[in-house]
């Protein structure tokens, strides 16, 4: 097996397509030096040797020596320098570089190569004693960090005092007797901590960085990033060894980092920053300040020191070139490092830049009307998961923040306000004005209107579907949830985390996005929907075919559905609109009736209530169609728990609260989940579905009339797992229908169907389609019910299970394709051959989750569901999943 790949001096062994074995810096550095941009000669020691220096206990084979040796071989050819040469040595860096960037994680060597009797060439060769003994030490200094891993502490201290001794500032300021008195005190330090003397010879020290290098790919901070970042730990880094080039050697030398076009803002103009007389590290140290790149920034700025097109206008216009070409080249944003050396410029990196959502929108559309890339690429390359950041209102990246604690991003935007720990008095302040985040340990549907009162939500548990979670999500309202470090007392109206206190009235900041939670205020700044947002949606629904409709059951959260692009309601769920002001006490009237009568005189009191809910509902959704889901309640949320709850119900009914509290008693479930929730209330009380059936038939007419389009109601049976079930189901809707339809003399065209969202529903599926007429697949249920996990319980553990890999990611959050994503196609499989042209659908919270929406595309269903804020990545995500 090859190991080592040479580039520059005309060579390219490798190109931009060998990432996976070169790593993403070895692969461009080959290709730029293949287009023949000015790349210092090196070679990269590939991937497949960091994999087998672990699989031989950190040991190299002795082939690799030889190809090492005609590696250094062709760089010496290139630059007519020899390693270790005593009168004019070949320095080079070593460098890390894996298949995607680490930013930070790994190892990097600069200036090896010198030792006592080289820098006294260097010195010679270059003119320049200060430049050799300042590159000495810093090599020593690095070195001493990375591969013998000293404490950097003791080397960064001896500068000081070595400024200080001298009265000096900065680093600049030291002269070359300073330089090297410093380095006799560092290799004095290296003795003193390692042991033994600085490596003088130049092979031992390459070698010693290559390993440092290979050893740096299972760091600890490294395999952190890693786990964040979802990179497999088999990929391994490669190493390059590259000609050393200085941006330290005086006034017409520098350094630099730049951004062909601006990665905050898309805008296109370069972005950048370089300092004079300085090695690369210094720029990201922030030991100085950097200067900008080009004029117009720097007077846009009000800043002093010349710009690197008005001081080095040679080198800058050489530089501009080499943008455009790069632009053109990779036809994307590139982030760039480079150094200019007495005059001339090198290039040292270049990769795609990482910018915002924002950035990602403009540098797309900006592409696309330029003609570099067409318009299905510029839909491809914008993450749909990043338009987040775009549609709510956002932290100021820029202002400080005092972090408490974190929980799960569970709705994203942020939100500041007072703390407060109940739903009666988030609503009391929020009347005056105030804005406040209601703190709970988790939220009950009862909470639904301090939510509502609410800027934003957070919880001590609950997972990223519970009831906090998707109520939060729905509304559009920013929640972290589960912050288990949190102890909330709710009487005492106080949180603390650790030693820290947050009282009611107390001003906090949640970060839905990220799941931070701060003490006080933190600025936001406000979304913009229009202009490229608008273009590259228009983009997408161009090419998608999925459908994208809204979970949604408030006028507000449809007309917000609308405006972001919803075609249709795919999930109203009905009892979230039985938590509406003074309905609860019905409803829970309904719950506690001995029998049909006491059920009946509760349902009367409702009926008008959906009815208006319906009418508003189809009114904004003309024309479209809208999954009214019938009740589905884990009854225990109904309950009353307080005295004054029952004595409020117990007067509606009529009857006696002791009477009240021995029935709740008895509705007392073990298992609410998997009690008696879904259709199974409706087999068991069919006159509650009867009520819903006609509030939704009678809204319809009446919408019908007044506006003259009908809405398309499709009405949804929930948890159903036997064709009996949705058959009885479906009789009593049916029949609804028709008496609704004789009594306003007309009729309105609608489909019964079911959810899936059980394993039986799912493997009977053909049965079932014979009555259903759509199958929408209520994913989070069917989640719970075939991987046998509480969809409330699961926060416990699921970090441990997706730390070691047991699943990929949190199963409630993206699909778990091989399981439960088998179970929908056997069911969209078997429905299909009883129903032709049965619709089908997704309603879980995975309807908003980009992998789990390509999967929906391949299994071919019609349409995905998502919470309103998830519309805008869902339709972009459908359209890169029809690409
Ligand atoms: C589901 O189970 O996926 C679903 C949409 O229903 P709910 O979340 O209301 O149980
Ligand atoms: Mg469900």
């Amino acid at each position: 097996t090859q190991y080592v790949y040479r580039f520059g001096g005309g060579v390219s062994d490798g190109g931009s397509g060998d990432k996976t074995l070169l790593g993403g810096k070895g692969a461009n550095l080959a290709e730029m030096a293949s287009i023949g941009l000015p790349v210092p000669p090196g070679f990269t020691i590939s991937t497949q040797m960091c994999t087998r220096y672990y699989e031989e206990g950190q040991s190299f084979p002795d082939s690799l020596r030889d190809e090492v040796a005609q590696g250094i071989a062709h760089i010496e050819g290139v630059t007519g320098k020899t390693f270790g040469d005593a009168a004019d040595p070949l320095l080079v860096s070593v460098r890390s570089g894996a298949r995607v960037s680490m930013p930070g994680m790994m190892d990097t060597v600069l200036n090896l190569g010198l030792n006592d009797q080289t820098v006294e060439g260097l010195a010679t060769a270059s003119g320049d004693a200060r430049f050799a003994w300042d590159s000495y030490r810093r090599f020593i200094q690095m070195y001493s960090d990375v591969v013998l891993e000293l404490d950097h502490g003791r080397f960064e201290e001896a500068l000081e005092i070595a400024k200080e001794d001298n009265g000096y500032n900065l680093d600049t300021e030291l002269t070359a007797e300073d330089w090297q008195k410093l380095v006799a005190e560092y290799k004095a330090l290296v003795e003193e901590l390692w042991g033994k003397p600085f490596p003088q010879d130049v092979h031992d020290q390459l070698w010693g960085a290559i390993g440092a290098v290979f050893g740096s790919w299972q760091a600890e901070r490294a395999k952190v990033y890693r786990r964040l970042n979802n990179i497999p730990g088999d990929w391994g880094t490669a190493v390059n060894v590259q000609a050393m080039v200085f941006g330290n050697m005086g006034d017409t030398s520098a350094t630099g980092v730049a951004f062909t076009r601006n990665p905050a803002t898309g805008e296109n103009a370069y972005y950048g920053e370089f300092l004079i007389n300085a090695q690369g590290e210094d720029v990201v140290a922030g030991i100085r300040t950097p200067q900008y790149l080009t004029k117009a920034a720097r007077e846009g700025a009000g800043a002093k020191p010349l710009s690197m097109e008005e001081a080095m206008p040679d080198a800058y216009g050489e530089l501009a070139a080499v943008f455009d070409r790069l632009e053109r080249h990779y036809r994307d944003m590139q982030d760039i490092e480079f150094t200019v050396q007495q005059g001339k410029l090198w290039m040292l990196q270049t990769r795609s830049g990482k910018r915002t959502a924002k950035a990602a929108l403009k540098i797309g559309i900006d592409m696309a009307e330029e003609g570099l890339i067409t318009r299905e690429e510029a839909v491809a390359r914008v993450d749909p998961a990043a338009l987040d950041q775009l549609l709510h209102p956002t932290l100021d990246p820029d202002a400080p923040r005092d972090v408490l604690t974190k929980g799960l991003p569970a709705s994203p935007g942020a939100a500041s306000g007072v703390a407060v720990f109940d739903s009666e008095t988030a609503e009391r302040r929020s009347a005056t004005g105030e804005p406040v985040i209601l703190v709970r340990v988790e939220t009950s549907p009862e909470d639904i209107h301090g939510m509502h009162a609410a800027k934003g939500i957070l919880t001590a548990r609950g997972g990223m579907t519970s009831h906090a979670a998707v109520v939060a999500r729905g509304m559009g309202r920013p929640c972290v949830s589960g912050a288990g470090s949190l102890a909330i007392d709710s009487r005492a109206r106080v949180m603390r985390v650790g030693t820290r206190e947050i009282r009611e009235g107390d001003t906090l900041t949640i970060d839905g996005s990220t799941g931070e939670v701060m003490a006080g205020s933190v600025p936001t700044v406000q979304p913009e929907l229009a202009g490229d947002f608008g273009t590259l949606m228009e983009w997408a629904d161009g090419v998608r075919r999925l459908k994208v409709r809204a979970n949604a059951e408030t006028p507000l959260d449809c007309r917000t559905a609308r405006d972001f692009g919803a075609e249709g309601i795919g999930l109203c769920r009905t009892e979230h609109m039985f938590f509406e002001g003074s309905r609860i006490t019905a409803v829970r009237q309904m719950i506690l009736a001995e029998d049909e009568k006491g059920r009946r005189a509760a349902l009367d009191k409702l009926l008008p209530e959906q009815r208006r809910d319906f009418i508003e509902i189809f009114e904004v959704m003309a024309g479209l169609p809208c999954t009214i889901r019938l009740l589905d309640p884990p009854l225990h949320e109904f309950l009353p728990h307080q005295e004054a709850e029952f004595a409020e119900v117990a007067s509606a009914a009529g009857v006696g609260v002791e009477q009240l509290k021995r029935r709740a008693a008895e509705l007392h479930e073990f298992n609410p989940m998997l009690g008696h929730r879904g259709c199974r209330l409706g087999v068991t009380y069919p006159e509650i579905y009867e009520m819903q059936a006609r509030a939704i038939f009678e809204a319809a007419c009446e919408v019908a009339e007044k506006s003259g389009e009908a809405p398309i109601p499709e009405v949804m049976i929930p948890l159903v797992g036997t064709r009996k079930e949705l058959e009885l189901m479906k009789a009593v809707v049916d029949k609804a229908a028709e008496a609704v339809f004789a009594e306003k003399g007309r009729t309105i065209e609608y489909l019964v169907g079911t959810m899936i969202e059980l394993p039986r529903a799912a493997l009977k599926a053909g049965e079932i389609a014979e009555v259903g007429e759509f199958f929408s697949f209520g994913t989070n249920d069917l989640t719970q019910t075939t991987l046998g996990v509480s969809r409330d319980d699961a926060a416990r553990f699921l970090g441990v299970y997706v730390d070691k890999g047991i699943y990929a990611r949190d199963p409630f959050v993206s699909l778990d394709v091989d399981g439960v994503g088998e179970l929908i196609e056997i069911a969209a499989e078997r429905g299909r051959k009883t129903r032709p042209n049965i619709k089908l659908g997704i309603c879980g919270e995975h309807g908003g989750d980009p992998a789990s929406i390509a999967f929906c595309e391949k299994a071919g269903l019609d349409y995905v569901s998502a919470s309103p804020y998830r519309v805008p990545i869902a339709r972009l995500a459908a359209a890169q999943a029809a690409l």
